[in-house]
């Protein structure tokens, strides 16, 4: 009785306190559902807490019932009334609804994204919307940083969700698990000042702006005539400079860090400015929006170019960054196109003695320009690169995943749901050469077993296999988006097999993405 007082005697939020996990049982109980314990959370006067009834998940907030604080009244449900060891409490039953979460993030401020500068972190994309509190355990106790509502718009648009759904997402996801420590919210890949608005009005605090649409790619192989052509077209204005002056500044011996030095000359100039020049100034464009949309409000910055179709030089780094610095662009991370392969799904492709010579040289200009950390898109999977990674970045890094944790999903179905899994597998065979089109993979997908050649216990060693996981990888759009007689072919039963079978998919997730955060946890 005393202990249960003390829950409604917090002067401040605090959640996932030893006494409120071993009460929440008895709130979920009062109304018939079952509690999550680590989500009880004691705001003044009251609590609040996160219960199933079944499937379906509700907002529990409980006040006494003679004294009910205000900020009760931002949130919306039916009320009840209950007696919980002789006392009576109102318990307010509100659905997980998009209202509840501005009003969670409003009043129980660590449910809400922000900020983190140059720490050390992971993007943890989640295109299921199911998946943050696995996320939330893979990182627990690490010091890496998790940001756990990340999605590209273009992702958006394949798994139709919206930017509003992906941050509500993790936002009861990180309210389940209790996490106090803070996350991010990475809007991935923004190509245009729309994309800015969408996602800012979702309450995203990162922005990856992706000016790929505005890289010259022809840049390494154009004859010096064409160079001169380009470079006369280039938005001088945008760039806030000439010709001239931007020669005078590269085409010199550039000393980085440790020992680094580029010695630039004419052409290497010319090829950087023709291929990223409109990049620049496309990035400034979008800062600036972007510096306005948001206010007051902190926000925080990523530049990538990684899905462009040549490699970032360690020159162009250089010549990338310094110009973003001059115009004032301030971002926290940035995202060249590495030497290499980086597939989807699978490990790193390419020399390893090449890729650690390269990054160092990145680092290099890191070093000289920055610090900034250097993110790693397509960054799931890539264990043989993560340890040269990891100890030549310091901790200046951040790692993008997203895909790996929908494979993840899937290894869970063949788990719990074989012929869900089968289905699922049979439709990627027919979808792949359509899907793969927009994606960097390889997969030859004649080396999959059909699922008609698949013991149960053999299905998810489809996932072993990299041609299998790009397989299944490509197709996550189609298999989350179609339709049959206006009903979603595949994506209610998967959903429903994961919510049935969450601790199961959180700790598959757990396991895996804890292999991802691993080598970048300081020693
Ligand atoms: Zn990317």
């Amino acid at each position: 009785m005393g202990e249960l007082s003390n829950l409604f005697e917090a002067r401040e939020v605090r959640p996932a306190s030893e006494i409120g996990k071993s009460l929440a049982p008895r709130f979920g109980q009062g109304v018939g559902m079952e509690a999550y314990p680590s989500s009880l959370t004691s705001a003044p006067g009251g609590i609040a807490l996160l219960a199933r009834d079944g499937l379906t998940k509700n907002l529990l907030i409980v006040a006494p019932e003679e004294a009910v604080p205000g900020w009760v009244g931002d949130f919306h449900g039916r009320r009840t009334v209950a007696t919980i060891e002789g006392r009576r409490f109102v318990i307010l039953i509100s659905e997980l609804s998009h209202e509840n979460a501005l009003a969670l993030r409003a009043d129980f401020p660590y449910t809400s994204p922000r900020t983190f500068g140059l720490k050390t972190s992971a993007g943890l994309g989640d295109r299921l919307g199911v998946g943050t509190p696995g996320h939330i355990r893979a990182v627990r106790g690490t010091g890496i940083v998790p940001f756990l509502a990340q999605q590209s718009i273009r992702e958006m648009t394949r798994t139709h969700r919206s930017a509003t759904e992906v941050m509500d997402d993790a936002t009861w996801g990180v309210f389940q698990e209790g996490w106090a420590q803070g996350y991010g919210s990475d809007a991935d890949h923004l190509k245009t000042a729309a994309d800015i608005d969408a996602t800012a009005a979702a309450g995203f605090t990162m922005f990856t702006i992706d000016p790929g649409d505005h890289v010259d790619n022809s840049a390494d192989s154009a004859s010096a005539g064409d160079l001169e052509a380009k470079v006369e077209d280039l938005d001088w204005s945008g760039l806030e400079a000439s010709l001239k002056s931007l020669k005078r500044a590269y085409v010199k011996d550039i000393i980085l860090a440790d020992g680094i030095r580029i010695a630039a000359n004419e052409e290497m100039f010319m090829r950087a400015a023709v291929k990223y020049g409109a990049a620049v100034a496309h990035t400034a464009a979008m800062y600036r929006h972007l510096v306005s949309k948001m206010g007051r409000k902190p926000f925080e910055l990523e530049m990538s170019v990684d899905e462009t179709q040549t490699p970032t030089s360690t020159f162009e780094h250089y010549f990338v960054a310094k110009e973003l610095k001059r115009l004032g662009v301030k971002w926290v991370s940035l995202a060249p196109r590495f030497i290499g392969d980086f597939e989807k799904g699978i490990d790193y492709k390419g020399d390893l003695k090449t890729f650690e010579k390269s990054f160092a040289e990145h680092m290099a200009v890191v070093k000289k320009l920055g610090p900034y950390k250097i993110s790693i898109h397509s960054g799931s999977d890539k264990f043989s690169i993560y340890p040269i990674i990891a100890r030549l970045a310091e901790g200046y890094v951040h790692v993008k995943t997203a895909g790996t944790s929908y494979l993840e999903a899937l290894r869970t179905l063949a788990d719990v749901d074989p012929a869900l899994f089968r289905e699922i597998l049979d439709f990627a065979f027919a979808r792949y050469d359509t899907d793969k089109r927009s994606y960097h993979v390889s997969a030859d997908i004649d080396k999959v077993r059909r699922s008609k050649d698949l013991r149960d216990d053999e299905l998810a060693s489809v996932l072993d296999i990299n041609d299998g996981r790009q397989l299944l990888h490509v197709t996550f759009g189609s298999v989350l988006t179609t339709k049959k007689e206006g009903a979603y072919l595949f994506r209610e039963r998967l959903l429903r097999a994961l919510r049935i079978n969450e601790d199961k998919y959180y700790d598959v997730l757990r396991k895996h993405l804890g292999r991802h955060v691993a080598p970048f946890v300081a020693r």
